[in-house]
């Protein structure tokens, strides 16, 4: 699973290595600042402002260093339109985590390309490419430091204000002002614990602030409390709004909403359409919608 603020997997040691060296705030790195080992054009391509946020995904392939021979995503071809809202689902092991990783180029592709407004993201700086995201990860990161600068963390240079406005429109403003000392109460082990629900709204509030055209979110597994799940969900729906969303979905109730939804197996596209279109298209969709069914059964 890709899991964290504003970076994958790999990168999450990167971060707690960070705040091991650290302790605090400010040293918190930027996604576009993680080491990788790919290769940027000595010229990139330059990006002036924001791209729309249109996504080709064209005869990809690729497979992971360490298995150079087993292909993870095979033959690929998607293209997704600027501002969509498309669903990955599939059984572990399709390969929808490992397309963020590529969307984000934390690898290089065996061949085929991925392009942004029609832009071969290999020929633009990494830099200015990961700008272009926003990453709202399954397991929110929250950092020892207060909850003002665990939302700025989104935007460096934003005002006291836009923290303000982004934590309203996060639905997390609420719970903020309910703290001892509001924005400036300590989060982390040795301050205050948040909810499941709580930490994707800071994560939330972080994705509004950065503002960027692509958003890609990683669906929580883990339930929430009912209120939580209302709250959550009007927060994505603003978190949304104009842009081009990627999720990894594991709802039911999620890919119900989308435009789109891409059916993965084995680093293949196997199915795509709405809900109802694949209920009866399907199987492997089917398989996917009746799990959901079930555990998404209330307890008694
Ligand atoms: P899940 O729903 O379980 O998160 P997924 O669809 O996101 O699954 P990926 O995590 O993208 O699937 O994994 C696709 C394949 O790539 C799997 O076979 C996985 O074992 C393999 N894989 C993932 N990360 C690496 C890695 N860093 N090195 C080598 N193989 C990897």
């Amino acid at each position: 699973a890709v899991m964290v603020a504003g970076a994958v997997a790999t990168i999450s040691e990167v971060f707690s290595e960070i705040q091991r060296a650290s302790g605090a705030t400010e040293r918190l790195i930027e996604l576009s600042q993680v080491p990788t080992d790919i290769i940027e054009l000595a010229q990139p391509q330059p990006l002036i402002g924001n791209t729309q946020g249109a996504l080709s995904l064209s005869e990809l392939v690729f497979a992971y260093p360490s298995e150079p021979n087993t292909e993870v995503i095979n033959q690929l071809n998607v293209d997704i339109k600027a501002g969509e809202r498309v669903a990955l689902v599939g059984p572990s092991g399709a390969g929808k985590s490992t397309l963020f990783e590529l969307l984000l180029r934390f690898y290089q592709p065996k061949s085929g390309t991925i392009s942004l407004d029609g832009m071969d993201i290999a020929n633009l700086s990494l830099s200015q490419l990961r700008q272009q995201y926003a990453l709202v990860p399954q397991e929110s990161v929250i950092f020892a430091a207060s909850v003002f600068e665990n939302v700025r963390y989104g935007r460096i240079d934003a005002t006291a204000e836009e923290v303000k406005q982004a934590c309203i429109a996060a639905k997390a403003d609420e719970f903020i002002i309910d703290f001892p000392q509001g924005y400036e109460t300590y989060l982390g082990e040795r301050g205050v614990r948040l909810s499941g629900g709580q930490k994707q709204r800071i994560a939330i509030a972080r994705a509004i602030l950065a503002n960027r055209p692509v958003l890609l979110l990683d669906e929580a597994t883990s339930a929430l409390d009912a209120v939580s799940e209302i709250k959550v969900k009007q927060a994505l729906e603003t978190l949304m709004q104009g842009r081009t969303t990627l999720i990894i979905a594991h709802r039911l109730a999620t890919v119900i909403n989308v435009d789109r939804i891409l059916v993965l197996d084995k680093g293949q596209l196997v199915a795509s359409g709405t809900h109802n279109q694949l209920m009866q298209s399907s199987e492997l969709y089917r398989e996917f919608a009746n799990l959901q069914l079930l555990s998404e059964q209330p307890e008694t």
